[in-house]
């Protein structure tokens, strides 16, 4: 047990990061019934858990790096149009993650983080739903399976060894024709005649209304909301941490560092490193009267998740490396209305707004969730990269459980 602090109380464990990561630890540490301060230097849910996709995804056993992906890095690499695109000026600095991405391409490393990643999401869906209905919005998770559309059977045989991951962790799909998938999603264009759906899928219809419910639920079960920004950590004498923020010194017994794509900084403060590079995607969001999705839907050729949400109907995707500080480059959002246009003509006209977000990625896919052995009372919650959304009750579950004894 921790040493009593200034009002005669226990510090607090502090999560850093307020985003859907560190609100579901919060969260999960506050329902174990320890006191908990989430900090964060702004409101909760406007990093790149505002505006993901809102794909829960347990098949996601496919890591980023796969050997067909690394052929057309080059090409892509060049073109600021592709779905991935590192601007020249970016490339020195990226190489060497990019170096490590290749290295995790090898068959043997892609079956051992494939398996990985099937350990990360088991029961992602029925952890999701059982968080949503304990902080009182159950609708916030539909269960309609997601459906992978292609331009046609033989695109679908070229994706064929992604499908085989899938295969061998238990993943269940079917393979459409076109009238399968039309009888799914009527309103999908000719442009694509083949498709996969996967029924044990979820969507999130509104991401960031999903953060700030957690987090108000964690308030209104006594979790402590502290705005600050944190410049470092410091690890205190015998035992017990202090998260120094340019407002106040908060003392913690734990620190979970759960700062998404900007945890970098306050790693190095205790003298750690991880190949952590932001990947900007970007979303538009279409103002619908009637959704022309029921499900999330991916534009396999156009690498776009297509998601009816509460707030209109969202098309998001595309990589782009340059950084936390470059601008956003909405050309990259425009041609994600584009291709969401493309596949379903009924958006047409349909006024939509644009963002950009940062996706916490490490080369490996894998997310560093767990202690740190040289710090005890430090605790990683970051590098969920593509898949934030849909790990993120997993990793408060396991976090909660892991920190509890400790306090
Ligand atoms: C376009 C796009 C689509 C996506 N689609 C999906 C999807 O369909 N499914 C899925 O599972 N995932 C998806 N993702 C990924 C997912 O959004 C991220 O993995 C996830 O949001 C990361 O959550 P996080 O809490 O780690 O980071 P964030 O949400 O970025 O939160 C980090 C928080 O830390 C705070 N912070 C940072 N530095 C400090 C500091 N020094 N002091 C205090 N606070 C600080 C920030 O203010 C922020 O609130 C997508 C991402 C993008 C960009």
């Amino acid at each position: 047990m921790s040493a009593a602090h200034g009002d005669g109380r226990a510090p607090p464990v502090a999560v850093v990061g307020a985003g859907i990561v560190g609100a579901c630890v919060a969260h999960a540490l506050r329902r174990r019934g320890l006191e908990v301060a989430l900090i964060d230097r702004d409101e909760p849910g406007r990093g790149a858990s505002f505006g993901n996709s809102g794909a829960i995804s347990p098949g996601s056993v496919v890591p980023l790096a796969m050997p067909n992906v690394l052929g057309s890095v080059p090409g892509m690499l060049m073109d600021p149009a592709a779905p991935l695109y590192v601007p020249p000026a970016y490339l020195i600095k990226a190489f060497p993650w990019l170096a490590r991405f290749v290295a995790a391409a090898r068959p043997d490393r892609v079956r051992a983080i494939s398996a990985s990643l099937a350990v990360l999401h088991a029961g992602a869906i029925e952890n999701h739903m059982r968080l949503a209905a304990e902080i009182g919005a159950p609708e916030l998770v539909l269960r309609a399976g997601h459906l992978y559309l292609y331009v046609d059977a033989a695109a679908r045989d070229a994706d064929a060894a992604s499908w085989d991951l899938r295969r061998q962790h238990g993943i269940a799909f079917t393979e459409l024709d076109r009238d399968g998938l039309l009888a799914l999603e009527p309103g999908v264009s000719p442009r694509y005649r083949a498709g996969v759906f996967l029924p044990d899928h979820a969507t999130c219809t509104n991401p960031y209304r999903y953060v700030t419910r957690i987090v108000e639920d964690f308030v209104a079960q006594g979790g402590r909301l502290v705005r600050d920004r944190l410049t470092a950590l410091v690890p205190g004498e015998g035992q017990g941490w202090t998260c120094v923020g340019e407002h106040a010194r908060h003392p913690a017994s734990q620190v979970v560092l759960a700062a998404g794509a900007w945890s970098l900084e306050l790693l190095r403060s205790v003298g750690l490193h991880a190949p952590l590079e932001t990947q900007r995607g970007y979303h538009v969001s279409f103002e619908v009267g009637r959704q022309p999705v029921s499900r999330t839907v991916v534009l396999t050729d156009r690498k776009v998740f297509v998601a009816p949400m509460e707030t209109g109907l969202r098309a998001g995707g595309t990589v782009e490396f340059g950084g936390l500080e470059r601008a956003p480059d909405y050309g990259r959002a425009d041609r994600l209305a584009t291709f969401a246009v493309e596949a379903f003509p009924a958006l047409a006209g349909a006024p939509f707004s644009r963002w950009m977000g940062h996706r916490p990625c490490m080369p490996d896919t894998l997310p560093r969730v767990g202690p740190v052995g040289e710090h005890p009372g430090l605790w990683l919650a970051f590098g969920h990269g593509h898949l934030g959304l849909t790990d993120s009750a997993n990793t408060g579950s396991v976090l909660a459980e892991l920190i509890a004894p400790r306090v």
